[in-house]
């Protein structure tokens, strides 16, 4: 006998990956150049200067014991000091290295985390649409997801509907903002409308609610738009964060999570933090990764280039009569389908090699998204194909 669950976590591939495989099988008959592929985020925007002079000064400086060794289980204890030091600069907040547990990425943080709180009965609010791996994190620790829907015409969170999302065995809700998929930031108004009411039914309740938030894209956003940093707004907030994405690191596998000393039982969840990192064999995040986060936390890939890729894919597909959510921040384009299946219109893009990713896995249907973290050359070759398909759905719907 083996663990039934787990096989069937292995075999039902995401659609996010089996687009990417469908997208090498097409690079190999056609040609790279000629496949559109926006089925994944991995940034194409290069790391900071600094990321690569920082390996190669450590490579060339450091003796390869302390380079490439074991570090505390929760991390070198400064490169926790230099996050923390960053984040009170940054936020004017007073955490200290004491507050931070080191991870292999966001992924690892909130698998952490959510093993760290998890009692029985426990229920884990998400918004959609939501990154699909939050269900596989919550249901494998024991939880169960509650999706909450955010408001269609926004995506900022709905509080009608939240509010009876929320009962007495909620254990935490998590927050993506900037948005995978949407690329929505939610307003300081939103996150404080949040806390009050996570605030009153932990009143009405008489325990904690925590507030776990998902970060890995806060540095990327747009047009001035400030993200709120969540710990000032609601005491229970735990930070979920990684480099993947503001240092364009995601196979270097580096992250943290923040337990500020403010949340209830502190002590004991930064020890469940520990304890839940030994538990599923996180402990020593990649040494050499910790010491270039040490120099380099708190920069980000070139915010412009972003941009750039972001007003052309948004204006382009607009104009041609495509309706899309305006993204503020991350890398993702969140666009209707014409139809209301988003998995037919995403095999009919397919005919024209443009990998959109449907929305469905996301928990909204009728949506693709469109990650556009790829070359602004490819962006711009795309946009035939683009027309191609739009001009289908003209003909077919009058859309
Ligand atoms: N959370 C969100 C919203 C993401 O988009 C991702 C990755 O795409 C992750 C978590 C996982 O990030 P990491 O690669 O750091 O594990």
């Amino acid at each position: 006998m083996i663990n039934e669950k787990m096989k069937n976590y292995g075999n039902n591939r995401s659609v996010i990956r089996d687009l990417f495989e469908f997208g090498n099988t097409r690079r190999a008959e056609i040609g790279a150049e000629n496949v559109f592929d926006f089925s994944l985020g991995n940034p194409n925007v290069a790391a900071p200067a600094d990321v690569n002079k920082t390996i190669t000064e450590l490579i060339a400086s450091k003796d390869d014991m302390w380079l490439h060794g074991y570090t505390s289980a929760q991390g070198d204890a400064n490169c926790r000091k230099a996050i923390a030091d960053d984040l009170n600069q940054r936020f004017g907040t007073a955490f200290s290295r004491d507050n931070l547990y080191i991870t292999c990425g966001a992924a690892a943080s909130l698998k952490i985390i959510l093993t760290a709180l998890y009692s029985e009965g426990d229920e884990v609010i998400v918004f959609t649409p939501y990154f699909p791996e939050y269900r596989v994190f919550v249901e494998t620790t024991g939880a169960k997801l509650v999706e909450c829907p955010s408001d269609p015409d926004t995506f900022q969170i709905d509080f009608e509907k939240l509010e009876p999302c929320i009962s007495e065995n909620t254990k935490a809700v998590i927050v993506n903002s900037p948005n995978n998929p949407s690329g929505v930031v939610y307003t300081e108004r939103c996150i404080e409308r949040l806390a009050a009411l996570l605030s009153k039914k932990e009143e009405e309740y008489g325990h904690a609610i925590y507030l776990i938030t998902d970060e890995p894209y806060r540095e990327l956003v747009y047009d001035g738009i400030e993200v709120p940093f969540v710990t000032k707004y609601y005491k229970n907030t735990v930070v979920c964060y990684s480099y993947s994405k503001s240092l364009a690191l995601p196979g270097e596998r580096i992250g943290y999570v923040l337990v500020p000393d403010e949340i209830d039982d502190s002590k004991d969840i930064y020890a469940a933090v520990c304890g839940a990192g030994r538990a599923l064999g996180y402990v020593c995040a990649p040494s050499l990764m910790q010491h270039v986060i040490e120099k380099c936390t708190g920069q980000s890939s070139d915010i412009n280039e972003y941009r750039e890729k972001r007003n052309l894919i948004y204006n382009a597909l607009c104009a041609m009569g495509f309706k899309c959510v305006h993204p503020d921040g991350a890398f993702y384009l969140f666009m209707k389908s014409p139809i209301e299946d988003a998995n037919a219109f995403s095999e009919k893009a397919k005919e024209f090699d443009l990998l959109l990713v449907p929305a469905d896995s996301f928990g909204t249907p009728g949506f693709v998204r469109i990650a556009y973290c790829v070359s602004t050359d490819m962006i711009r070759r795309s946009l035939p194909a683009f027309e191609k398909l739009a001009a289908f759905y003209h003909k077919e719907l009058g859309f």
